[in-house]
């Protein structure tokens, strides 16, 4: 039988579609391999925020030589964020990757997955792969994701991205905002939920602006939508009553804070089934910064979203992502950023250097002056205060008892997650992996916090 091996980096985004990339794989004939080793076909399921991330997949590709010196009949493959043009190696028309890697078969973009069989066949003609009537995988999102946890899932509601941040590849490699019909995700989630799913996280490049896209208007996916009502909280109402079947938890990742309106701030309060943390990326704490990102709002528009979600939610917990060292950061735009930090307090945040990504409006125009050394020493200062916000903010569950998803479990101690989405440890066994647990909080460190079973 013929087997694959997906190596997966970067976002949610890309995890999700690895999910539906089995299924299909396995639709095609092939079975999962736990070593590249044995292989028929490898996939790079690759993210190009950051160089690193390319260089690690470059890498990789070279790696496959033995391995196609045992099997010749091996394939290499490519999606996610670094393929601009599915094609094979055969094909007239080639992804610029070709030039970069002569490990290379086939690149894929990720919603042109039922391609696959088609430009394994443009390699080898008579590849014993099954037939799949096309009709059935026509639409990317119509291949069932292969979920792989029993209690966690992510299900997509939109792709691309029409926001064009000048750091950022994602409008090119993933093209244009496309939401699905409100049915369609639905109907997944209300067979995750039979299939006794507790938590399910609704993901997009910038989820709540579902439904507002120029292609979803021009469609007129969702004109038929109650007066007044906006799509992504529409589509939140209409989940929420899978509470009483047993989803327990819904979250959503990541929106932006351009399209976050007042509707989705009472609905993340009033909502059973949304749960009290927001993971809302701001990026700069200075509004040239800002302007030079092409981050649409202002740093006071960014401040007024936290405190009208702080008053309707009072006890929730907020993350962000920052980018530090981006084109022409001054020390006073730097300083704003650390000043952010001091204020709102932020549960949690992802602290990146920025890098200079080939086809990014920044690449093309601006300077990627500021030096590495420069770069990581802001890091590590804005790493600093982020561990004291962090710590102290984790200090107020102390005391209270709180329920885990427990996520995974070793030396006989669970991790899971809390409501806020907190990493919490407590001694369990390993039985408690996928139920939601009661744990009485008795400690916290810099980012977890440790309790122990009620
Ligand atoms: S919102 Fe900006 S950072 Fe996020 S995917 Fe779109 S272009 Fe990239």
């Amino acid at each position: 039988m013929l087997k694959y091996y997906i190596y997966t980096y970067g976002c949610q985004m890309n995890y999700s579609d690895t999910e539906r990339m089995q299924t299909y794989l396995e639709a095609l004939g092939y079975a999962q391999s736990q070593d590249p080793k044995q292989a028929d076909l490898i996939f790079y399921n690759s993210c190009s925020v950051r160089q690193k991330a390319e260089d690690r997949v470059f890498g990789e590709l070279k790696n496959t030589r033995k391995i196609r010196k045992k099997n010749p009949k091996l394939i290499v493959a490519i999606t996610g964020c670094m393929v601009r043009k599915s094609s094979s190696r055969y094909s007239q028309s080639r992804d610029p990757l070709f030039n970069r890697s002569p490990d290379l078969d086939i690149a894929l973009r990720i919603e042109e997955l039922p391609r696959l069989a088609a430009l394994i066949r443009e390699l080898h003609k008579d590849y014993p792969i099954q037939e799949i009537p096309e009709e059935q995988t026509e639409n990317y999102f119509d291949i069932q994701a292969a979920h792989s946890s029993g209690a966690q899932a992510f299900v997509p509601i939109s792709t691309g991205c029409d926001k064009f941040c000048t750091y950022c590849i994602v409008p090119y490699s993933r093209g244009r905002e496309k939401s699905r019909p409100i049915p369609e995700i639905i109907c997944e989630c209300e067979d995750l939920v039979d299939k006794g799913y507790k938590e399910i996280t609704l993901i997009g490049q910038t989820v709540d602006s579902y439904g507002l896209s120029k292609y979803d208007q021009d469609h007129g996916t969702f004109k038929d939508l109650p007066e007044g009502e906006i799509p992504f909280v529409y589509l939140l109402k209409q989940l929420d009553p899978l509470h009483k079947k047993g989803l327990k938890r819904l979250r959503f990742t990541s929106p932006h804070p351009r399209d976050i309106s007042d509707q989705l701030i009472k609905a993340i309060a009033n909502l059973s089934t949304l749960m009290p943390f927001l993971h809302l990326p701001v990026q700069a704490g200075h509004n040239d910064l800002l302007k030079r990102m092409n981050r649409p709002y202002k740093i006071e528009e960014y401040k007024d979203i936290i405190r009208r979600l702080r008053e309707h939610t009072p006890d929730i917990s907020i993350s962000t992502d920052i980018i530090v060292g981006f084109c022409g950061e001054t020390q006073e735009e730097f300083q704003a950023v650390c000043d952010l930090f001091r204020e709102i307090e932020f549960d949690h945040a992802y602290l990146a250097q920025y890098s200079s990504r080939p086809g990014t409006a920044a690449t093309r125009f601006m300077d990627d002056d500021i030096s590495q050394e420069t770069k990581r020493e802001r890091w590590h200062i804005l790493n600093n205060i982020l561990k004291e916000v962090s710590a102290k903010r984790l200090t107020r569950f102390v005391g209270r008892t709180i329920e885990v998803l427990v996520e995974s479990h070793e030396g006989g101690i669970c991790t899971g997650k809390s409501e806020h989405s907190r990493i919490v440890n407590f001694p369990g066994s390993a039985s408690l992996i996928g139920e939601i647990v009661p744990v009485k909080i008795t400690g916290s460190e810099v980012w977890t916090l440790e309790g122990e079973l009620v």
